[in-house]
């Protein structure tokens, strides 16, 4: 297949393994954050960790759209299925993040609720045409990538003039978090978490363009290279970060040039512009209150808030006891390093939301199998 199967090529694969060993200083090591979980889901399908030198190693970042949510946000959710007794219209991934008390939208569905997994936005329109009599909420997530989608919906649900729809918007935006985590204690004080560049999200740049990570390059002295998801995409924005590192510079360099230019597309730039607004502040599962960081719904579109519509208090929950995603979500920890990992939590049974979707690093981990370590009887004398 066009733009895949040439950058799965395992030839090509061996020759960036061998050019990244060759470039990385063994007097130093690197640490690069893949900001966005496609790529932390590449990373440990194709095995990418293995294939680096010792001294070129990844830290995961929070950018997968259901990890970060709050537990007080899915449990708005469910208030809005069970009190209100609404349609609740959610993509998959939302259905078994665990909310307060171990439950979750698939257990309030199970038990009643009428909650519907949707593959997009009109699928909610329809399903919101299709029940006059009943009020339908579509549960709105993700970073830039599927926020124009939600504004499409917005604006269509008014031309319609479609009274029983609205969003419980959760859009949030990526250089707002990139920068929390730069600003973080354990970044600029304590220095507990050390990232030397970051991997640019491939598809929110797509819409965002480059041009947003330059003040952090500029600022923070640390260079970007915006990468495409396939493992040839990686492995080449590894060799490029390392190189900048080597030469001493801190700038945005785009290896996804086949989607990301440097303006984005404006024309989904302008679309969210018209239909939301910024936070003042949103709460990030992991990172806290993060100001400026998500959007909401513009006055011009408030009969479609459900936010407005509906009582959604503003709910404070705890994770899980035990559960590392707060740490894992700003660098800090690793998978492994969670008492629960593969033993109480697993993607059966998560206990968390990082081990819930599939951009998540502890599903990640756990799906590819990168956390054994071979059985010296068996795997290593193969
Ligand atoms: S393994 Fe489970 S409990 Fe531990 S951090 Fe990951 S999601 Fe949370």
């Amino acid at each position: 297949m066009k733009f895949v199967d040439e950058f799965r090529q395992r030839e090509l694969a061996d020759g960036l393994a061998a050019a990244i060993a060759t470039e990385a200083d063994s007097g130093r090591d690197y640490r690069l954050m893949e900001f966005c979980g496609g790529h932390t889901h590449a990373i440990f399908r194709y095995g990418i960790q293995d294939l680096m030198p010792d001294n070129v190693s990844f830290v995961h970042g929070p950018g997968c759209p259901v990890c970060v949510l709050p537990i007080g946000r899915i449990d708005n959710a469910i208030k809005l299925a069970v009190e209100d007794e609404v349609i609740l219209c959610i993509y998959g991934d939302l259905l078994r993040v665990p909310g307060s008390g171990r439950t979750s939208l698939m257990k309030i569905k199970a038990s009643g609720g009428d909650v519907r997994m949707v593959y997009s936005t009109s699928d909610a329109l329809q399903i919101a045409r299709a029940n006059p009599d009943r009020e339908v909420v579509f549960f709105a997530i993700g970073f830039e990538t599927t926020t124009p989608a939600t504004a499409v919906a917005l604006k269509q649900a008014r031309a319609e003039s479609l009274p029983n729809f609205s969003v419980f918007c959760n859009h949030v935006l990526t250089p707002a978090a990139i920068q929390n985590i730069l600003e973080s204690p354990e970044v600029r004080e304590i220095g507990s978490v050390r990232i030397d560049g970051f991997f640019g999200p491939s598809h929110v740049s797509s819409v965002i363009g480059s041009r947003p990570y330059e003040f952090f390059a500029e600022e923070y002295q640390k260079p970007v290279v915006i990468a495409g998801f396939e493992p040839l995409d990686v492995m080449q924005a590894a060799l490029m970060l390392v190189h900048q590192l080597n030469s001493g510079r801190h700038e945005v360099e785009n290896q996804y040039t086949r989607v990301v230019t440097r303006e984005g597309n404006r024309k989904a730039q302008r679309l969210v512009a018209e239909v939301f607004e910024l936070r003042r502040a949103f709460e990030w599962r992991g990172l806290g209150l993060v100001p400026y960081s998500a959007l909401k719904i513009k006055s011009d579109f408030a009969d479609f808030d459900a936010e407005l519509r509906f009582d959604v208090p503003a709910v404070s929950a705890s994770d899980v006891k035990g559960c590392a995603c707060p740490q894992i979500l700003r660098g800090a920890a690793k998978p492994t390093d969670c008492k629960l990992f593969g033993t109480v939590c697993s993607p059966d049974n998560p206990m968390g939301s990082c081990m819930v979707s599939s951009e998540g690093a502890c599903a990640a981990y756990y799906s590819y199998g990168r956390f054994r370590q071979p059985r010296p009887d068996t795997e290593a004398a193969a």
